[in-house]
């Protein structure tokens, strides 16, 4: 088996990326699992859902010799008992593996509401680990999430002025995450302030006495800066559970006598052919479509409403790619602006055309990987999921950063037999414009 020493279950996909390539830099080896690993999964190349083991069963090792695993799960805006039930599963899996210390991953904006899901899960991950304190802080600082008298910051202003209190699933009108929390936990609540953080963790230590001797169990911890990021880290070497966003993670590796190393991002040689395909319409997307198109890169548009109408266009794409794909990468996007994809879903309907475009670009991931496509960017976290999907990808080695919070992967793809593939998921606003011509230089 493995030497695991951290077990991480994230809330959700793109965040479970983002804490793997965090966690990486500060020097740990790390494979992202999607969805819990399931015994009657094939265990290299088959499709894993999310389902939840039932108790008992057996449970599949872990198929590489890492550090940490970071357990993907989408459970942030489902219900807290299925929240619940995925992660006890996720933790099961991970204390079969050997796992010394487990850390919940959840958002940098605190996404939750009152029900959960950060508190209910929280509880049950420390009833079952035994754990009497934990803590809870969403602070990263590369990001500009920063948390001040237990208050969240996204740039320079308060959590519910940032567009966060608009969220459709998740709208968060109060920064104060001692309340917000709280209102989601049985246990008392209280803060390790800024005052006790700058003064390092001997001061942290005393502080967390302090508050057990007044009956918190669970912590805010203010952090305006990777500093204090790190200096948080010794201590929380004993505690069974950790809870954060993923910037907490910088301070952990170290505890485990992990330091940074190249060692921790190699993945096996890239060789073979390139391609990107993009279902994002964020900005940041559209910037990255245009600056490939500049460049004199060859690209095809999708057109949603010809899916629509039947038009078998992911072999349309994959013939038109046959010649080209010898020569550089090739990109294929359904990337538009906010006018065109709201006239597209004026028309088929926000989830039918979301669906669509999904299905479709999937399927010519998948047909591109079998036409000899060895290293492929995908741009949309939606679209990352439906590219893993049909790809039938378990669980991704993590390897270099491309830019923060993406990194170049490679996973074993019954799409790429024999070498598996290079892999980089970008969510949609995440990246630089020249993101897919730089990718490649990365690679090489
Ligand atoms: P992001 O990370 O930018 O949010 P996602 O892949 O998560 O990207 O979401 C983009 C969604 O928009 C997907 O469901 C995708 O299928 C859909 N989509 C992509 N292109 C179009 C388009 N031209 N018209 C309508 N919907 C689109």
């Amino acid at each position: 088996m493995a030497k695991l020493v951290l077990g991480c279950i994230a809330d959700d996909f793109t965040g479970a990326t983002d804490l793997a390539n965090n966690l990486v830099r500060a020097g740990m080896r790390v494979v992202q699992a999607i969805g819990v690993p399931q015994a009657s999964a094939r265990p290299l190349g088959g499709q894993r859902g999310h389902e939840v083991p039932s108790v008992g069963a057996e449970l599949p090792p872990l198929d590489a010799d890492v550090d940490a695993v970071v357990v993907a799960l989408k459970s942030r805006t489902i219900a807290p008992a299925e929240a619940v039930a995925q992660s006890l599963a996720a933790l099961r899996w991970l204390q079969a593996q050997g796992a010394q210390q487990i850390y919940f991953k959840y958002c940098s904006t605190f996404d939750s509401t009152p029900q959960g899901n950060i508190g209910p899960v929280t509880e049950a991950l420390m009833d079952a680990l035994n754990c009497d304190f934990t803590i809870a802080t969403p602070a990263f600082p590369d990001n500009k999430r920063t948390v001040f008298k237990g208050y969240l910051f996204a740039g320079d202003v308060l959590l519910n002025e940032s567009g966060m209190q608009n969220h459709p699933l998740t709208p968060m009108t109060d920064p104060n995450l001692v309340r917000v929390l709280q209102a989601q936990c049985t246990r008392k609540v209280g803060l390790i302030d800024y005052a006790v953080v700058a003064r390092g963790a001997a001061a942290i230590d005393e502080r967390i006495a302090q508050l057990k001797a007044e009956g918190v169990a669970i912590a805010i911890v203010d952090a305006v800066s990777n500093y204090d990021l790190l200096s948080m880290g010794p201590a929380l070497a004993k505690m069974p559970l950790v809870t954060a966003g993923s910037g907490v993670a910088i301070g952990l590796p170290a505890n485990f006598g992990l330091a940074p190393s190249s060692q921790a991002s190699a993945l096996p040689k890239a060789g073979g052919r390139t391609a990107v395909v993009s279902g994002s319409c964020s900005l940041a997307t559209n910037r990255q479509v245009q600056d490939f198109i500049q460049r004199g890169g060859a690209a095809m548009a999708i057109d949603p409403l010809r899916i629509a109408q039947g038009v078998d266009v992911a072999t349309e794409v994959l013939a038109w790619a046959a010649p080209l794909i010898d020569k550089g990468p090739v990109l294929v996007y359904s990337t538009a602006d906010a006018g065109a994809v709201k006239s597209v879903q004026g028309k088929l309907g926000v989830e039918e055309a979301g669906a669509l475009v999904e299905r479709t670009i999937a399927a010519i991931a998948r047909g591109l990987v079998e036409r000899g496509v060895r290293q492929l960017v995908v741009a949309g976290g939606e679209t990352s999921g439906a590219c893993v999907q049909a790809l039938g990808i378990a669980q991704m080695q993590i390897g270099p950063q491309i830019d923060p919070g993406v990194p170049w992967c490679h996973a074993r793809s019954d799409a790429a037999p024999e070498t598996g593939l290079h892999i980089a998921l970008k969510s949609g606003n995440f990246g630089s414009d020249d993101f897919f011509t730089k990718a490649f230089a990365v690679l090489g």
